[in-house]
């Protein structure tokens, strides 16, 4: 039996919800409708600096404003940190991560070396295949994961299609820190892997963590969820949507009188198309949207073209 479609929207909560984090919503929101499935809101808060609560009810508060619901519960991904160290453990005892003791002088010393060198920074594998009794007693340690020195890591994306990473530029990259706490990269899969995510949806930007995440899955013996990168949005002159292109809050937008369904309409335009149509219903726009419609060079956002829907609604 083929499983039922879950998606997610993963926000951190460091700021309101901007264009992109809702043109991301509802891509994943539109898809698992579309496909008879759900869609769930994991609120990656792990940053305790940078998050607040008034960040998440900001969020919460554009979904609900732009119609885009969820199921279940938002999940907190911090209090999952327990879940997170135990997997950390895991991959430490079949040998897929190791405890790393390099000392930030060393790994300042590796920088330097690198940058002389012309090439790019990169960790040196020196407590790859040594013993944790070779460290002082006390000493403070990250795990990272041991990355395969040859061979190639391939994503297999939607909108990217098949994207080659070699092996040995992915790193040895830190999974827990020297405080025990787990980082983005091994947090946000052993969180799609428990919350059973069958679609990973999001920014291009984290298209080479699609190939570090891979590396875990695999080392869990997990089944790699599909992914689909899309492009980030530009501005009108072609550089990335910044703050100098206008308002980058979906609050912005609601204080200004749009109304959700014609901001709706507009951020799903922008990255996916149905043929030249223009102007849709939600209910148009779940039964067409597809993955194979989005995309592969970077949507323009308009501020005529959002005024000019707002009419219409
Ligand atoms: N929390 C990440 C972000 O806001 C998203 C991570 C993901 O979708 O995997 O960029």
């Amino acid at each position: 039996m083929v499983s039922p479609v879950i998606t997610r929207f993963a926000p951190s909560p460091t700021g309101f919800l901007h264009i992109g984090g809702a043109r991301t919503a509802l891509f994943n929101w539109l898809y698992a409708k579309a496909n008879g499935g759900r869609m769930l809101l994991r609120i990656e808060d792990t940053d305790r600096e940078r998050s607040t609560d008034a960040a998440v009810a900001a969020i919460l508060d554009g979904l609900t404003w732009l119609g885009i619901d969820w199921d279940g519960e938002a999940i907190s991904q911090y209090e999952r940190a327990d879940r997170h160290r135990e997997v950390a453990e895991a991959l430490i005892a079949s040998g897929h991560a190791y405890r790393c003791y390099t000392t930030p002088e060393e790994l300042a010393e590796m920088r330097e070396k690198a940058r002389a060198e012309g090439r790019p920074p990169r960790y040196d594998g020196r407590w790859r295949d040594r013993d944790a009794s070779e460290a002082p007693a006390d000493a403070p340690f990250v795990v990272r994961i041991k990355a395969p020195l040859d061979g190639d890591t391939v994503v297999e994306d939607h909108v990217q299609g098949r994207v080659t990473f070699p092996n040995k530029d992915l790193d040895d990259f830190v999974v827990l820190r020297s405080d025990g706490s787990p980082t983005y990269m091994l947090s946000v899969v052993v969180d799609d892997h428990d919350m059973e995510i069958t679609h990973i949806i999001r920014g291009d930007d984290h298209l080479t963590n699609a190939a570090r995440q891979t590396l875990i899955y695999r080392a869990m013996g997990w089944d790699v969820p599909e992914f689909a990168h899309i492009p980030l949005i530009h501005g009108p002159d072609g550089a990335k949507l910044s703050k100098r292109h206008g308002a980058l809050g979906v609050d912005a937008y609601r204080e200004m009188g749009y109304l959700p369904a014609a901001m709706r309409n507009y951020l799903a335009r922008l990255g996916w198309s149905h043929g030249d149509d223009e102007i849709f219903s939600t209910e148009e726009m779940v039964s067409w949207f597809g993955l194979e419609a989005i995309g592969k060079s970077p949507a323009r956002f308009d501020f005529a073209k959002l005024e000019n829907l707002n009419g219409h609604y």
